[in-house]
């Protein structure tokens, strides 16, 4: 089922769901079971799986080093077809600009049609780790906004070269990113507006928001999106705080601010696991009232480790 109809379906009740990393490769998907396992009880209609962007490695031969790129974490898709047969629910595959052409897009949208996932994010990627500014790949996308396009032409049978009549269309629900502190790249909040603008106008049919700590960030920007005539469901996405450095990393990757409450708080620990007691209290009360406010769903950001959302669900489902 689609993530609009389940919202729909829900009357008004706020649905819990949550993200998760594949694996890196190599690894068993059983920890990433024994990692969703514990967070059925709260009945997510639907959970997200991300997708990472190629990385250049680095591998020795004969005294040289030979530069290679790989993907670390892959299989998303594959990942999306196991939950939703394991658990008989939907699974979101977030499908990248960057890293694939137009035709890789167009196969992988093909193999999720045949595996019954309607359900697709639509992200342009970050920059790759060595690149200042994003990049579109050879034949890519430089936008989101396009692949929300060329997902909704294969919703009405259009593929990219072939002249035929598609007599099973797909059907893809699509969601795209939304920033209440505005995306990094972005001149100001407002241009940013206009984009997440141009991606609904384009097909998007709903909006996860990145994390933020500040609600009234959330409520402003839900505001402004309605201002600019946005009127898609726009499902906040909640990170607990985890671990002391999180006050640098999340400010330095995401571009957001934490509330000093947060700050003091989180500087006042002895140990990461006090931060960890903390990173849940701070999402709980952030959830509830997101709750009240009554939106659609309540989305985690899991990041691999299941027992702090567990805590956080328990309190509010
Ligand atoms: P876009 O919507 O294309 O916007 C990117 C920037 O370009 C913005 O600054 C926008 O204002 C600007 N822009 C848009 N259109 C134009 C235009 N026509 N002219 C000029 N500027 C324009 N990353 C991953 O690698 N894997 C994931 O699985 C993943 N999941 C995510 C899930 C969520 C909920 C969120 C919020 C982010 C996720 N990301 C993921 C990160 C995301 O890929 C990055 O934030 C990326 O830098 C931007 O992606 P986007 O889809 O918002 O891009």
């Amino acid at each position: 089922m689609k993530v609009t109809d389940h919202i729909k379906n829900a009357n008004g009740k706020t649905l819990f769901s949550f993200e998760i990393i594949p694996p890196k490769k190599g690894n068993s998907i059983e920890q990433l079971y024994n990692n969703i396992d514990p967070l059925m009880e709260f009945k997510p209609p639907f959970i997200d799986v991300t997708t990472s962007r190629e990385e250049y490695v680095y591998i020795e031969k004969e005294g040289l080093l030979d530069r290679k790129i790989t993907r670390m974490r892959p299989g998303t898709v594959g990942i999306c077809a196991a939950i939703k047969h394991k658990y008989d629910i939907d699974t979101v595959p977030h499908v990248l600009c960057g890293g694939f052409s137009r035709e890789e897009t167009e196969y992988l949208l093909v193999d999720c049609h045949y595996l019954g996932i309607n359900n697709v994010m639509a992200l342009r990627g970050d920059a790759m780790k060595h690149q200042q500014y994003f990049e579109a790949s050879k034949g890519g996308h430089q936008y989101a906004k396009e692949l929300v396009s060329q997902i909704q032409n294969l919703n009405k049978g259009k593929y990219l070269h072939d002249v035929l009549e598609a007599v099973d269309k797909s059907d893809f629900c699509i969601g795209v990113a939304g920033y209440p502190e505005k995306h990094i790249e972005a001149p100001s909040l407002k241009t940013d507006l206009k984009r997440l603008k141009e991606k609904v106008d384009a097909g998007a049919d709903y909006v996860v928001t990145q994390m933020f700590f500040d609600n009234k960030k959330y409520f402003e920007f839900v505001e402004a999106a309605k201002a600019e005539g946005i009127n898609v469901p726009i499902i906040p996405g909640i990170k607990p705080l985890a671990i002391k450095r999180h006050l640098q990393l999340l400010p330095q990757v995401f571009k957001i601010d934490l509330p000093e409450d947060l700050i003091d708080a989180v500087e006042g620990c002895k140990s990461n696991k006090e931060v960890r007691e903390i990173g849940i209290e701070w999402a709980i009360t952030q959830s509830k009232e997101l709750q009240k406010s009554g939106v659609p769903v309540l989305h985690y950001y899991s990041m691999g480790k299941s027992d702090n959302i567990k805590a956080i669900a328990s309190a509010l489902f």
